[in-house]
């Protein structure tokens, strides 16, 4: 993500309709794709699992999660330019031939009360709302997006639903960079061969 200044594509100026209808496509397929994971959500998600301690995330880490690489634009403020920086985050890890979400069971979010921000914000990330193409792409492959009946989001929600995404990644961003971007300092209960892997 690149901008606080988020623009909204013509397509949902108007605001939409939408429920899931739980095709569970959206938590299949991710040779094109991942699911990002911030700490908020790895906290939610161990609560709700009952993971305890730095062990206990280190084997659910090791089991779930895998380190990926991630970049945000930000300029300091008083300079002219900013730059993309490039660093590391976490994201689920995919199982299977068709490369689904571990917690993807009988078509239905297992975890669906604690899943990530990721999947809770889905139409309305960034990238979606943003870009008309996009958006279309998605179209194609969520059932929820074909049918596009069901809660009503104005254009206000929607962009605040993509703010929220890019706050969150602004956050993780500042503590990378607090950290010299290490990785093993924001999250302590990572092992140094996940970052090997
Ligand atoms: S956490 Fe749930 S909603 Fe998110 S990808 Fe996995 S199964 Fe899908
Ligand atoms: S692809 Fe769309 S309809 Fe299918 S599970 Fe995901 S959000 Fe729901």
């Amino acid at each position: 993500m690149t901008t606080t200044e988020i623009k909204i594509s013509k397509k949902l100026e108007e605001g939409i309709e939408f429920s899931c209808q739980m095709c569970g496509n959206c938590c299949t397929g991710f040779n094109e794709g991942e699911v990002y994971l911030y700490k908020e959500d790895i906290l939610r998600l161990a609560k709700f699992l009952n993971i305890k301690g730095k062990n206990g995330l280190r084997t659910f880490a090791e089991k779930y999660v895998k380190v990926i690489n991630d970049s945000f634009f930000w300029k300091e403020s008083g300079t002219q330019r900013g730059k993309t920086y490039r660093f590391k985050t976490l994201g689920f890890k995919f199982t299977g031939e068709d490369e689904h979400c571990h917690f993807l069971k009988k078509n239905r979010c297992s975890v669906h009360v604690a899943r990530p921000f990721q999947c809770r914000s889905f139409p309305f990330w960034q990238m979606m709302v943003s870009s008309r193409k996009n958006f279309e792409n998605y179209t194609k492959k969520c059932e929820g997006l074909q049918f596009l009946k069901g809660t009503y989001y104005s254009r206000e929600e929607i962009l605040n639903w993509a703010k929220e995404e890019y706050q969150i990644e602004k956050n993780y961003f500042l503590e990378m960079k607090e950290h010299n971007f290490d990785i093993l300092k924001v999250y302590p209960f990572l092992s140094k061969k996940m970052l090997q892997e």
